[in-house]
């Protein structure tokens, strides 16, 4: 029975952080391999270690001075040592540091550099040994995970009594050069430890209690999520709701191994779990989501629903032009794109224009001010009325529907509303499901 537990920013944020640190790893055995994320904001003023590295970069970049840049990170950490009575060469550390900049090698070796200092600090305060993520933490050359050499690598560490800390965040290409993953990415450092030493249980401590019903941006102290899927996270996240690492979940995934998502700061919680699939019938609906700042591509064409080839014309348009579809809905002899507005590139129009000429459409249109209102929820299968209810609760609360979409796993109910209505389609649906 062994847990991996990788500590987020702002779980590691200042030396009393730390010490919450201690309590939750020293209260259990099983806590065995410890993955942390650089010293995160201490409040919501504050800067986190990683953008702090990222600014000394841009500066060294235009030829400008990082120096006070260094000397806040310097002071972080400097804090934590002197709180916690540590022994511990920061001058040297940071002095390494301020070469690699002035040097400008390898910028990711740069950015790596808060992951390994926390982790250090943490080692140091848990009696734990340190494992360096370049180590063992290995990528292909095109940046994938090369998970059967960073087991070799790791597993030989495992035989030690003590418990184990690894940074977060990167890992090194087969030539020995550091990489970083991209931001958030101690989540997937930990799940794919997870994955490697075939933990029961995958911790993953933030300073949320799990993942909500709802956004409390928009709800009010929603409910917490005492069981969701894998691939229900995969719709909550899609539509906003930002827990994990998108890729993170597919090392743990591979393995069945449950994420539980805890909170440092209420260790008594009991959290999230995210599970390969659960018989849990306690609840239909798993959560309510959504996002703005989507746009409608509609094209017309008279027998297209019978012309072959036709979507996949479409499609290879979209190809050309770099955007990916989110979902497409259909009646006969038209059908109708939804795209992210992030994610367009080019200009829509002239996209909308080469599918007209070159399809010899007879009307392609654009319209934006979309928001996508998503209901996730696996018990939702087979479940009679399900979408009677989404399109009741909008329609008495006077919100218009102007997309639908139901995937044949029926794990989610996807409507798209006018962005003014977004507050209110969301906060009804609370109401109608959760309340
Ligand atoms: N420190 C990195 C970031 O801020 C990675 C992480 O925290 O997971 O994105």
């Amino acid at each position: 029975m062994i847990k991996v537990c990788k500590f987020g920013g702002s779980s590691v944020a200042n030396a009393g952080q730390f010490k919450k640190i201690k309590s939750i790893v020293d209260s259990e055995n099983e806590r065995k391999v410890i993955v942390a994320s650089a010293i995160g904001k201490s409040d919501k003023d504050d800067h986190k270690v990683t953008d702090l590295l990222y600014l000394c970069v841009a500066h060294k970049k235009y030829g400008m001075s990082y120096d006070s840049l260094l000397e806040e990170i310097r002071k972080k950490h400097q804090a934590v040592i002197d709180e916690l009575g540590l022994s511990f060469d920061l001058e040297a550390e940071i002095s390494r540091l301020k070469d690699l900049l002035d040097r400008k090698e390898n910028k990711d070796e740069i950015i790596s550099y808060g992951e390994y200092l926390s982790s250090r600090l943490l080692a140091l305060y848990l009696n734990a040994e340190f494992v360096d993520a370049k180590d063992v933490v290995s990528f292909n050359y095109d940046g994938s995970l090369n998970i059967e050499l960073t087991k070799e690598k790791f597993l030989p560490f495992m035989e030690t009594r003590k418990k184990i800390v690894v940074p977060g965040f990167y890992g090194v290409l087969p030539n020995g050069i550091i990489k970083t993953m991209s931001r958030g990415g101690s989540d997937i450092t930990g799940s794919l430890l997870a994955n490697i030493i075939d933990a029961t249980v995958y911790e993953n401590w933030t300073d949320v209690s799990g993942v909500y019903v709802a956004d409390p941006r928009v709800i009010q102290n929603p409910k917490l999520v005492s069981t969701i899927t894998y691939s229900e996270l995969r719709e909550m996240s899609y539509m906003g709701a930002n827990v994990l690492h998108d890729e993170s979940i597919f090392p743990v995934k591979e393995k069945h191994i449950p994420i539980n998502i805890r909170n440092t700061n209420k260790p008594e919680d009991l959290g999230t779990m995210i599970v390969d699939s659960s018989d849990d019938k306690d609840s239909v609906i798993t959560g309510i989501t959504g996002k703005k700042d989507f746009e409608i591509i509609s094209v017309a064409k008279q027998g297209s629903t019978n012309e072959v080839g036709f979507l996949s014309k479409i499609f290879g348009i979209f190809d050309n032009y770099d955007v990916p579809i989110v979902f497409l809905t259909t009646s006969i002899d038209s059908f109708s794109m939804i795209v992210d507005k992030n994610s367009v590139k080019c200009s829509i129009y002239e996209l909308a224009n080469e599918i007209k000429t070159r399809l010899e459409c007879d009307e392609v249109t654009v319209s934006g001010n979309l928001a996508l209102v998503c209901v996730v929820g696996r018990n939702m299968r087979a479940k009679k009325g399900m979408a009677g209810n989404v399109f009741s609760l909008l329609g008495d609360n006077g919100i218009n529907i102007r997309t639908i979409s139901q995937g044949s796993d029926e794990i989610s109910i996807i409507v798209g509303i006018d962005e003014e209505n977004f507050t209110k389609a969301v906060s009804c649906l609370y109401e109608g499901f959760v309340k």
